[in-house]
C-alpha cells in the first residue's frame, strides 16, 4: 500500500460510511482543498440530515449502495463501523489503493502528542479520569466526544495532550499513529461479530503499540491475560503483522504495569487501600489512598489505577490526580443510579455490552440484584453469561432477540427466577415486583440495542423514564423525566 499523503489539495478523497467520523473528516479535507466524496449503502430516508451536511461543505455524495467511482481515488477512508471484511473495501485492498481511517489521518494532522487507551472495557471512563487529572493541560477527543480530527484541528493553545479513546475498529486501519502515552485496560470476548476470532481481535487492540517508539510509554492492565499477552510482544518488539498495513517497527516504548491484585515492577499497583507507583529512575512510593465513593466497583477501580499511572507518567500533580477522583462525576448509562423507589435502586447500565462488563456491575452491589439483560447478540459467550447470572442475581428479566437464550442458560446454571418482558417498560415494572428491598434493578444488558433501541442511549434513557413513571406512580407517557 502506498504512503498516505501529506497533503490534501487537490487529492481525490472517498469516504466510505456517512456518519460523524466521516463528516468530520470532509469537513477538515474539503477545508484543505481535497475533492470529497462521501458514499453510504444506507438509503436517503435513514440517513436525516447528514447529505444535507455534507452537500454543504462542497462534498460529494451517493446513497443506497456505492458506485464504481468510490475507488478511483487517491486515498479510500472508512468509517468505523465498516469492516475491513466489507467486499467494497477488500476490493481497494487487493487493488493497492489507500484505505485508512479517520484516527490515522488525525494523528498525521495533530500538533500534540497523544495520550490514548483502548481495551474492551474502561476506555471511556479511564480517558475521562485522565482528562480530569489533566485539567486545561489535556484535550478529550475519540470516540468519546468529538471525533479526534476535529479536536486535533482545532485551537489547541495551551493544552499540551490530546487524550483520545481508541476502539479496534479505528486500529485496523491505522499506518503510523504513534501515541506519545498507549494504554490497554483489558481484553475480552467482544466484536467477535466483527472481528471473527479472539486472535484477531487481540492483534487489533495491539496495533495501538504496533509504531511506537523509544521516548514512548506502552502501559498494561497486569491483571488481564491478554493485555499481558501484548505487553510481551511489545516488550520483545514482536508486534503481530497486520495484512495490508505496514509492519510493526522494533519497538522501544517503554512497558510499565498496573495491578490491584500483585506489587508490580514498574508501573502502580494497590497496597494495603494506597496507590503505590514506581517509575524508570524513581523509587516505588505510596501515591494516593484509594477512597472515593464515586468510583464504584472493583473494575473502576482498576481504571482509576490506570489512570493515575499514565497522570503520573506525564508529571500530573499528585493533588490534581487525587482532585480528578474525588470530583469524578459518572458518565450517563455506566452504573447511573436513575432513581429509588422503596428502597430499590434502579441503575442504567446500558454500555454494558459484554460479559465482563455485566460481571463487573455485578460485583459492585451489595444488596440482591433483579438484572434486565439482552438484546443483539454479537457472538458473545452466552453461556458463560448465564453462569455469571446464576452466581450474582437474585432474577433476571430477559429483553430483546438473545432474552430468551440468556434465560435458558441462567436457568441450566441454577437461576430459579428468570422472566421475559417484550417492551422496556414492562421489564422495569416486572423487575422492580421481583426485587427485595433493599434491592437493586440493574439494566446492564450484554448485548447491542439494535433489535430494540436506536442505540445503547436510548435503551438508558428508556429505562430511566420507565422507573421514572414508575416512581411518579403515572402511567405510560404522562412522566416527562428531567432532560439530563
Ligand atoms: P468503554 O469506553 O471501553 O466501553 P466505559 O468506561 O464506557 O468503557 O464502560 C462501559 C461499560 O463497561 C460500563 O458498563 C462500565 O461499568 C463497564 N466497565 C468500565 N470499566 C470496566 C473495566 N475495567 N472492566 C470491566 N467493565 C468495565
Amino acid at each position: 500500500m502506498k504512503p498516505i499523503p501529506q497533503h490534501w489539495s487537490g487529492q481525490r478523497v472517498s469516504i466510505l460510511g456517512l456518519a460523524r467520523s466521516g463528516l468530520a473528516l470532509a469537513r477538515v479535507l474539503r477545508g484543505q482543498g481535497s475533492q470529497v466524496l462521501l458514499s453510504d449503502q444506507r438509503a436517503a430516508s435513514e440517513l436525516g440530515d447528514l447529505p444535507a451536511q455534507a452537500q454543504q461543505l462542497g462534498a460529494e455524495v451517493e446513497m443506497a449502495g456505492h458506485s464504481r467511482r468510490l475507488l478511483d481515488c487517491d486515498v479510500l477512508i472508512i468509517s468505523p463501523g465498516v469492516s475491513l471484511y466489507a467486499p467494497v473495501v477488500q476490493e481497494a485492498l487487493q487493488r493497492g489503493v489507500v484505505v485508512a481511517g479517520e484516527v490515522e489521518i488525525a494523528y498525521q494532522m495533530c500538533p500534540r502528542p497523544l495520550l490514548a487507551v483502548t481495551g474492551t472495557n474502561g476506555k471511556s471512563t479511564s480517558c475521562s479520569l485522565l482528562q480530569a487529572a489533566l485539567g486545561s493541560r489535556g484535550r478529550l477527543a475519540g470516540n468519546i466526544g468529538v471525533p479526534l480530527v476535529s479536536e486535533v484541528t482545532s485551537d489547541l493553545q495551551g493544552v499540551d495532550f490530546v487524550v483520545a479513546e481508541i476502539s479496534s475498529f479505528q486500529l485496523e486501519t491505522v499506518h503510523s499513529f504513534r501515541p506519545k502515552l498507549a494504554m490497554l485496560t483489558n481484553i475480552t470476548a467482544d466484536h467477535l461479530d466483527r472481528h471473527r476470532t479472539m486472535e484477531e481481535y487481540v492483534q487489533a487492540k495491539a496495533r495501538l503499540f504496533a509504531y511506537q517508539q523509544a521516548g514512548d510509554w506502552a502501559i498494561f492492565n497486569a491483571d488481564d491475560p491478554w493485555a499481558v499477552q501484548v505487553g510481551e510482544w511489545v516488550a520483545r518488539g514482536q508486534l503481530p503483522v497486520w495484512p495490508h498495513y505496514p509492519p510493526p517497527g522494533s519497538g522501544g516504548a517503554q512497558v510499565l504495569h498496573y495491578s490491584v491484585e500483585k506489587r508490580v515492577d514498574l508501573g502502580a499497583w494497590l497496597e494495603d487501600g494506597w496507590f503505590w507507583a514506581h517509575l524508570p529512575g524513581g523509587q516505588a512510593e505510596p501515591i494516593l489512598r484509594w477512597d472515593f465513593a464515586n468510583l464504584p466497583g472493583p473494575h473502576n477501580l482498576s481504571n482509576a489505577l490506570a489512570t493515575c499511572l499514565a497522570a503520573l507518567c506525564v508529571a500530573t500533580p499528585r493533588s490534581d490526580i487525587e482532585g480528578a477522583f474525588a470530583g469524578y462525576q459518572r458518565m450517563h448509562h455506566r452504573l447511573e443510579e436513575v432513581g429509588q423507589l422503596g428502597g430499590v435502586r434502579f441503575i442504567d447500565d446500558s454500555k454494558a455490552t459484554n460479559v465482563s462488563s455485566v460481571e463487573s456491575a455485578l460485583q459492585t452491589y451489595a444488596e440482591p440484584i433483579v438484572l434486565i439483560a439482552g438484546g443483539r447478540d454479537k457472538g458473545l459467550d452466552l453461556e458463560a453469561l448465564g453462569d455469571v447470572i446464576a452466581r450474582h442475581c437474585h432474577a433476571l428479566v430477559g429483553i430483546g432477540e438473545a432474552g430468551p437464550v440468556i434465560a435458558s442458560y441462567a436457568q441450566k446454571h441454577g437461576l430459579q427466577a428468570h422472566h421475559m418482558a417484550t417492551t422496556m417498560e414492562e421489564a422495569v415494572q416486572l423487575a422492580h415486583s421481583l426485587a427485595p428491598s433493599p434491592g437493586v434493578v440493574l439494566l446492564s444488558p450484554a448485548c447491542t440495542s439494535f433489535d430494540m433501541f436506536r442505540n445503547a442511549e436510548h435503551r438508558g434513557d428508556e429505562f430511566a423514564a420507565s422507573a421514572q413513571r414508575l416512581i411518579a406512580g403515572s402511567p405510560p407517557g404522562a412522566g416527562q423525566r428531567e432532560e439530563r
